[in-house]
């Protein structure tokens, strides 16, 4: 028997020379672009200005989806959790978040995690693999499948599990199918990839063109905090960092945001904010303040309102644009910090840790 081939993930040029390997002209390429990504269709059956012998053979040959609806829970808040099954039986999950009339929806780039920051339980699971391009833009186009009558996603993230830059490849190969006019057609500027600092990769993407929207996860405002927290600063410690991020090509009008994880009694001091504000002064950038979303596997404690809205006095007192984060999806563990699929999260409960 033919094994078939998976044509989600592929790019527009890989889609024109598999139907050119079939004998068919290569704007046959552009049309199952436009099928599979822009209109969604998971069956040859419905490409209707395609040959119906052109169809047959598709579906012969290929298949389109590489990702297996498992469950979907809804928070109280409007906030769906979707969990997926992949074809070697992994699980990832993502993320629909109402927000202010529309969705963002916050995808996973990884199984696990491997940078283990102190705070998160994706890295409780350690790293597992890396997602493929299709499984990436796959999420995309399933949480899609689901809006309802007038729904729409305004905005994607990539906040999900794992770090995308450390997949950098499948991630770029992602991002551009989901931004491409003949597919889905995200703006770029709608378009927000989360790391948490690895800086070769930053200058690969600035290079790259690609013009999306960078968050840093920062969580501290010097070295030997953020040592603790985010434990890859050892490797990318902040001189280097933040040398990086001043140097960003940052498309005009767009500013760099930085998530701070606010941690009761360890990064939410009154000098915790000065530093902080040193750190990033005279950076184009904004400050989302994240109050810790506990779970009893996280060592870790909310600070209180009080010292939450001190932080945040001191750094717009320091000239800084800066937000508090409403947690979303609590009740669901949807929120940030808080993804980790099933089988790890049983594991993690009969644990306490995970080796
Ligand atoms: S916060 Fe992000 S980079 Fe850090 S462990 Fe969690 S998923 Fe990985």
């Amino acid at each position: 028997m033919l094994n078939k081939i998976d044509l989600t993930g592929l790019s527009l040029e890989e889609m024109e020379r598999f139907v050119a390997d079939h004998g068919e002209p290569t704007y046959r390429g552009r049309q199952l672009f436009h099928w599979i990504y822009g209109r969604g269709v998971r069956t040859f059956a419905e490409m209707s200005d395609l040959p119906v012998t052109l169809r047959t053979r598709l579906a012969e040959r290929a298949t389109i989806g590489v990702l297996a609806p498992l469950g979907r829970e809804v928070s109280g808040d409007g906030t769906r959790k979707y969990l997926f099954g992949c074809t070697d039986g992994r699980q990832i999950e993502a993320v629909l978040i109402p927000d202010e009339g529309r969705l963002t929806a916050c995808l996973s780039t990884q199984v696990g995690c491997a940078l283990a920051c102190a705070f998160c339980l994706t890295g409780k699971m350690g790293f597992i693999r890396h997602l493929q391009a299709g499984e990436i833009v796959d999420q995309a186009l399933a949480l899609q499948r689901d809006l309802q009558p007038g729904e729409r996603i305004g905005n994607l993230v990539l906040m999900g599990m794992g770090e995308p830059l450390h997949n950098y490849d499948a991630t770029v190969k992602a991002l551009s199918i989901l931004a491409h006019p003949l597919g889905p057609a995200y703006p770029p500027r709608r378009i927000t990839l989360s790391t948490v600092g690895l800086v070769p990769e930053i200058v690969r993407l600035g290079q790259s063109g690609l013009g999306v929207n960078l968050a840093v996860s920062l969580h501290a405002g010097t070295d030997e905090l953020r040592d603790r927290l985010v434990p890859i600063n050892r490797r990318y410690p902040l001189k280097e960092l933040m040398a990086a991020l001043r140097v960003y090509p940052l498309p005009p009008r767009r500013r760099i945001t930085f998530e701070y994880v606010l941690i009761d009694g360890v990064n939410d001091r009154s000098e915790d904010a000065r530093e902080l504000a040193r750190l990033l002064r005279g950076l184009r950038c904004k400050v989302n303040l994240l109050p810790l979303n506990e779970t009893p596997a996280i060592p870790f404690r909310r600070p209180s309102q009080e010292r939450v809205e001190t932080f945040q006095r001191i750094l717009k007192s320091a000239g800084i644009l800066v937000t508090i984060r409403e947690s979303r999806g609590l009740d669901i563990s949807a929120a940030c910090g808080l993804l980790a699929t099933e089988t790890n999260q049983k594991r993690l409960d009969s644990t306490g840790c995970l080796t």
